[in-house]
């Protein structure tokens, strides 16, 4: 019986190539379940789900007639992804 979940890098990926539409509200209900059901097993994404949710909230409730995510804010996940997977 294992209790931790190896953190399968692949996976990761494969999530974060989502986030970016997922940041967008483009994805359907299941993809977006596949995402949050990766980050409940994985902590380093759960931290940045969090932290992306947070993020798109204030993005949101400071110009709600904006594009969801500006920019900067596209720059920041960037940032966020290379720290957890390393850019190759
Ligand atoms: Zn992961």
């Amino acid at each position: 019986m294992t209790m931790a979940h190896e953190h399968n890098r692949r996976d990761c990926l494969a999530m974060f190539a989502k986030l970016s539409e997922y940041i967008d509200n483009e994805l359907d209900e299941l993809t977006c379940k596949d995402i949050e059901d990766h980050a409940r097993h994985c902590i380093p994404c759960k931290a940045c789900l969090e932290t992306l949710k947070q993020t798109i909230g204030l993005c949101r409730s400071l110009a709600p007639n904006e594009k969801p995510v500006p920019e900067a804010f596209s720059k920041r996940l960037k940032a966020l992804i290379q720290k957890i997977v390393p850019d190759k």
